[in-house]
């Protein structure tokens, strides 16, 4: 590694151009990308777009600014569906350009002849119906049904299918955007944003801080915004936004948590934007703006995690980046543990407790899922996810297992020691990237080093290059969710729901409740249950998801009206994949399951639809 580095000393030296500012290097190779980012690297990109709800194309071009310190005679691009109208160079000759052999997962290497003074390249283009990272929403499935409504989705491997450029997140580029709209539409980005429509419907945007591809961002729509604490607030339909801004009232003190942990938001402003309930994910830590789901508005603001999660990624996974998407686990692990550090400053540890003890269930039915699968080796820190689509290695694993590692290390030497050295993590390695490779290096030579016992607490091989869970794993107590569990022992032993004190439950209570009730209940218990604590017809998304799988078990036919519509109407996939997985393992689940998901598949994101599409027609797969 240090011999490349001399290397490419060496070509800065000699090559015309002075590169403005030192681009991290690369250490290994990511699989999932095409460019040449060894050679030739965007340091910048200008995005000039007309946003056509019509024909839904984002359609116009894209200044790269490029940095050769290799000397390439070409840059290669990752795109994936773009239609290219012509490629000129900044004396406005054209330059000579080839698109390769397009490949379903990474779409196809866009090569530009380069002349050895070449800085700047512009290309005009347009999007395709293939744009799997934008997904245009008709306006019956947005909340105020008048206007359409675009959002974007790039991680991990989607930016290409909406702008030419190197995806990959081993690099990094700064960006600016003229937007076109429709007048009474507001766009926004990853960027420094609006807070008002304007009447010509042209917003331009500047991202100052460099970010990889997969943090690119665009929402259009009829949006309005509010401001919550000095840096930050929300975008929502106005619809929304009253709600939004009650929900989302802790954002300000999640804020201060973090930056008392790790150090200073280095990102300016900290916005979020509810999306329409289509949106796939729980939320996208889109740098200055997050993405989220309106699920994570439960009127009590019990699902604010979300944010103290999302909000965490402007040091993990923004600042700091997994390499290849083989690292997943040092953007998420990390985020995970930091969001639960920013869950106990704000709402005290009983409360973060039981959201890591939750997290433990979950992780331990998706190791127990990976071991039984194609992909055993899944279930390691380190993924190998070469010829696969890198949304298979977004589990629990880099998730949970990533987060709980952190936990090991914590307790292994105390919070105090790890926190220190979390923070100077942080510091050292902000806007850059890093590799698992890196990382073990890292915390060898600033936390173990050399110190034989301490190694052998930590376990690092085990958890990074071993499948399953170590020894080391941390255990978790839960005076609260103990309560809960005599409360089940209760309800099984034929007390009625009745006789449960629920006056203390948060949403994690209740979860806990029923994802630890047995499989089977008998019709009488899923109605004393219905009717003692309204399930079927609660507002909170995440026990509705719980209720309506424990309904499907046992075929609670009074649940199964309230399951249609929410299936219809929610495409976060997190809710939809478990409730489909339990439809498709009867006949007549399956057909009611294949039903629902034909009325609704028009309205998920394609990230959603593909992942419920092998859930239905698994023959179909591959
Ligand atoms: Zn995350």
């Amino acid at each position: 590694m240090r011999i490349f580095t001399v290397l490419l000393c060496i070509a800065f030296i000699f090559s015309c151009t002075t590169p403005e500012k030192s681009q991290p290097t690369i250490m290994k190779k990511d699989t999932h990308s095409y460019s040449n980012v060894d050679q030739v690297r965007i340091e910048h990109i200008h995005l000039d777009l007309r946003v056509d709800f019509q024909s839904k194309i984002l359609k116009g071009y894209a200044d790269l600014t490029i940095n050769n310190f290799g000397n390439a005679d070409s840059i290669i691009l990752d795109t994936y569906g773009l239609n290219f109208k012509k490629i000129i160079y900044e004396d406005k000759h054209g330059a000579k350009y080839t698109l390769g052999e397009f490949d379903e997962v990474h779409g196809a290497p866009l090569a530009i002849k380069l002349k050895p003074d070449t800085k700047k390249i512009r290309i005009h283009y347009a999007t395709s119906d293939k744009a799997a990272g934008l997904q245009w929403l008709n306006p019956e499935i947005t909340l105020g049904k008048k206007h359409p409504f675009l959002l974007s989705q790039s991680q991990a491997i989607l930016a290409r299918t909406w702008l030419p450029c190197q995806d990959t997140p081993g690099i990094k580029f700064t960006y600016s955007a003229k937007i076109t709209v429709p007048k009474e539409l507001m766009a926004v980005m990853s960027a420094e944003n609006p807070t008002e429509k304007n009447a010509e419907g042209v917003y331009e945007f500047n991202m100052p801080q460099a970010i990889p591809s997969y943090l690119m961002a665009i929402a259009v729509g009829d949006i309005e915004y509010a401001k919550i604490g000095d840096n930050s607030g929300v975008y929502a339909e106005p619809g929304m936004l009253d709600r939004a801004v009650y929900e989302l009232a802790d954002m300000p003190a999640m804020i201060k948590a973090a930056e008392n942990l790790y150090g200073p938001y280095l990102w300016g402003q900290y916005d979020v934007i509810i999306l329409p309930p289509s949106f796939p994910f729980g939320g996208m830590e889109n740098p200055r703006l997050t993405f989220a789901t309106p699920t994570i508005i439960a009127g009590d603001r019990s699902l604010v995690a979300l944010i103290a999660h999302e909000l965490a990624h402007s040091w993990s996974g923004n600042l700091v980046t997994n390499s290849t998407w083989d690292d997943f686990w040092l953007n998420e692990g990390f985020t995970v543990y930091f969001e639960s550090r920013i869950m106990e400053e704000v709402y005290g540890a009983d409360y973060s407790t039981m959201l890591t003890l939750l997290g433990q269930q979950d992780l331990e039915k998706t190791v127990e899922k990976i071991h039984a699968g194609k992909h055993p080796e899944d279930s390691k820190l380190i993924l190998d996810l070469d010829g696969r689509n890198p949304d298979d290695g977004m589990t629990d694993i880099a998730y949970e297992k990533g987060r709980f590692f952190l936990k090991a290390c914590e307790n292994a030497v105390g919070r105090e020691t790890w926190d220190a050295f979390l923070k100077q993590y942080f510091k050292e390695h902000a806007f850059g990237s890093m590799t698992t490779e890196n990382f073990v290096e890292y915390i060898n030579e600033h936390l173990i080093k050399g110190d034989q016992e301490l190694a052998e607490k930590i376990m690092l091989d085990d958890w990074i290059y071993k499948q399953g869970l170590p020894s080391n794993f941390p255990k978790i107590q839960s005076n609260e969710l103990d309560k809960v569990k005599e409360h089940i022992a209760d309800f099984t032993s034929g007390k009625g729901a009745q006789s449960i004190d629920t006056a203390n439950y948060t949403t994690h209570h209740w979860l806990y409740f029923l994802r630890n009730l047995p499989e089977e209940l008998s019709p009488a218990q899923m109605q004393d249950l219905d009717n003692t604590f309204g399930f079927t017809n609660t507002g909170n998304s995440e026990i509705l998801c719980e209720w309506f799988k424990k309904s499907v078990d046992n075929d609670y036919q009074p649940a199964f009206a309230n399951m249609e519509a929410f299936l219809i109407n929610v495409g976060r996939r997190k809710f939809l994949s478990p409730i489909y997985t339990k439809l498709a393992r009867t006949p007549s689940g399956l057909e009611l399951a294949r039903n629902i998901f034909d009325q609704a598949k028009d309205g998920y994101h394609s990230v959603s639809r593909n992942s419920i599409q092998e859930i239905l027609y698994p023959e179909t797969e591959g």
